[in-house]
Formats: structure tokens, C-alpha cells, sequence
């Protein structure tokens, strides 16, 4: 299988800077050894959905609500963005669980995008002081659960491990500790669901983790809006 490099670019472009990245993707992606996506803001979606037609970039999204219509303010509907062509929607990202997501909207997120027929990119991760007491596994694992119960049978999904002190702080998880915690998920999801490592990964340090057994991709955040960072990304990609 090949691996997935998913390009997460938070609110950092403008939708003419976003469309232009995404034109830098689908170039690179032409001669690059592994699958990629994107996910930009919400405002560019349409502009870089264009930009991605015919390429092999897939395009993601950076969350969804888990209604397809009502009075839901503010609100962005997984049947919008299915209409817009996103194949991934990321669910759970810690930073959004540091605004008070908790495990039941997350799953119920993952379920509504799946219904639409999308793949739930389904975050999970511990806090700094959940792995200092050894407790790592036990948060992931009801992170998990939660998303688990909740959607269809045979839906398909992407787990992302990020542990949330590792993502954006330049201090990524060392590759023994993704290691153990990849199995960990894959003794529960099996081997149909990609498990994606996250967390401060950019073109220097992102090999050790391509090559372990139980990482099937990374999802990056802010090296994949970054021009220069996405240059060098795709160099190495390069096959
Ligand atoms: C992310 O946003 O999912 C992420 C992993 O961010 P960063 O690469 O900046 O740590």
C-alpha cells in the first residue's frame, strides 16, 4: 500500500495563496512516491478543488458538523463539502479538542461524514501529562472507541495518531514511542484502516516514521503550507 502524506494547512494561507500551493501539489504529486491530500480552509475550498481537478491530490477538509441541514450557525455541512468534491474530512483534531470537542462530537462528526460518503480522518492523541503517568494508550484507546461505536459497519476510515504536546511545538514523538502506540491502534482497527503519525513532522525529520511498519502516512501541519517545506517534501517523494 502506498503511503499517504495529508497536508493539513490550518488557517494559515489566503484562498490566492492556498490556490497556488495547491498547483505546487499537484505538480509534485505527478512524480511523488506516496498518495497525497489536502485540507485548506473552508473559504478554499472551491478555488482549490479547481486547482486539484484532474491531478492526483486528493482534497480534504479540516472539520464538518455532523447534520447535513438546519439552524445550525457558523456551521459547515458534511453534504457541502461532498458536493465540493473532499474526499477526507479530519475529525477531532486537537485543536479543535482543545476548544471542547469532546469524544461523543468527534463520533458523531466521523459518522455523519461517512454517511455522506466520505473518510473520517479520525485524530487521536494524549496530553503531555496523560503520557508522563504511562496513561497514553488508555486515552487513545477510548478516543477510539468512541469513533468506533459510532460508525457504520465497514465504513471506511483514517486513524491520525497526533499527540497533542507534539503538534506544533516542534517536538515530535520519538519514532520508538509512535511505533508502540501504531500497534497499539492497529491491534484494534485492523489492517483496512491507514494509521497516519502527526505531530511537529517536517522534511528533515519525517523518514523514520515513513519507515515503520504501522505508519501508513503522516498528516502535517504547518511545513505542508509552507512553500519551501513542500518543495523539499517533494524531493524526497520524488520516485
Ligand atoms: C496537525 O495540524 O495535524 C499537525 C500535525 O501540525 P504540525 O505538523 O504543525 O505539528
Amino acid at each position: 500500500m502506498r503511503k499517504l502524506f495529508f497536508a493539513n494547512w490550518k488557517m494559515y494561507l489566503s484562498d490566492e495563496e492556498a490556490d497556488a500551493l495547491a498547483r505546487a501539489y499537484a505538480e509534485g504529486a505527478l512524480s511523488a512516491s506516496v498518495d497525497v491530500a489536502v485540507a485548506p480552509g473552508f473559504t478554499a475550498l472551491e478555488r482549490v478543488s479547481r486547482a486539484l481537478a484532474a491531478s492526483k491530490v486528493a482534497l480534504g477538509a479540516q472539520d464538518a458538523f455532523w447534520k447535513d441541514e438546519g439552524a445550525f450557525t457558523g456551521e459547515v455541512a458534511p453534504k457541502q463539502l461532498a458536493a465540493l468534491g473532499v474526499k477526507y474530512v479530519i475529525v477531532g483534531h486537537s485543536e479543535r479538542r482543545a476548544m471542547g470537542e469532546t469524544d461523543e462530537t468527534v463520533a458523531r462528526k466521523a459518522a455523519a461524514v461517512a454517511a455522506d460518503g466520505m473518510t473520517p480522518v479520525v485524530c487521536v492523541g494524549e496530553l503531555k501529562e496523560e503520557r508522563e503517568a504511562g496513561r497514553q494508550e488508555e486515552v487513545v484507546r477510548a478516543q477510539l472507541a468512541a469513533v468506533l461505536a459510532a460508525l457504520p459497519k465497514g465504513a471506511a476510515f483514517v486513524v491520525a495518531y497526533e499527540p497533542r504536546w507534539a503538534i506544533g511545538t516542534g517536538t515530535p514523538c520519538e519514532p520508538a514511542d509512535v511505533a508502540a502506540m501504531h500497534a497499539a491502534i492497529r491491534s484494534i482497527v485492523g489492517a483496512d484502516a491507514p494509521i497516519l503519525y502527526g505531530g511537529s513532522v517536517d522534511p528533515k525529520n519525517f523518514k523514520p516514521y515513513l519507515a515503520l511498519q504501522d505508519v501508513d502516512g503522516l498528516l502535517v501541519g504547518g511545513a505542508s503550507a509552507r512553500p519551501d517545506d513542500v518543495r523539499a517534501f517533494f524531493e524526497a517523494f520524488a520516485s
